[in-house]
């Protein structure tokens, strides 16, 4: 599953970002999810898709998935290929690619897991300011049009110096698992 990509969140200023991967997550925020790790590395989610990483994220653990959170229909995974160290995916479990396809519930926990991010990423980096949003279609820039995601970056002055080398170079997967420890330590416990 590791190997995908996407493009940044598009529009004026917008950083070039590419793609993902995400354990047994527990974000402190009550009962067990709705979607376990026990069938590790199969899709989960309605409707998911073998050759989708954001269907298949869920079902590894947490390190290996490198899942930060996990919500009860959506969940949060580190991009592989970051923009800026911290790049954060919000999925929801289900395979849709249309924003306007998600449920209430879908829609305020992917708005809900994305202030997390903001929280965990402010306690634990303290970016100077954050590009938060979505890629619909291919045209539009979305690497996995067909499993929406938001994007939530973390940006520091001068960070656009080294975008387009950050932007192609792949980071190491222990700098990852770092950061998707960190990140998870300091999720915001509801
Ligand atoms: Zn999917």
């Amino acid at each position: 599953m590791r190997g995908t990509h996407d493009e940044p969140v598009s529009g004026a200023g917008a950083p070039p970002a590419r793609e993902p991967a995400s354990r047994t997550a527990t974000n402190g925020s009550g009962p067990p999810t709705a979607w376990p790790t026990s069938r590790a590395g199969k899709p989960t989610g309605p409707g998911a898709d073998e050759g989708c990483p954001f269907c298949r994220a869920p079902g590894l653990p947490d390190e290996e998935g490198l899942v930060v959170a996990r919500g009860r229909s959506a969940f949060v995974v580190l991009n592989l290929y970051p923009y800026n160290s911290g790049h954060l995916l919000v999925c929801p479990y289900r395979h849709v690619s249309e924003y306007t396809s998600l449920d209430a519930t879908e829609t305020a926990e992917v708005a809900s897991l994305t202030q997390a991010g903001i929280r965990a990423l402010t306690e634990a980096y303290g970016p100077a300011g954050f590009n938060v949003g979505m890629n619909l279609g291919t045209v539009a820039g979305a690497g996995i049009a067909a499993h929406l995601h938001q994007h939530v970056v973390p940006r520091w002055g001068g960070d656009t110096n080294f975008m387009p080398v950050i932007g192609q170079t792949r980071v190491l997967p222990e700098m990852l698992e770092r950061t998707r420890g960190r990140l998870a330590e300091l999720w915001p416990r509801k």
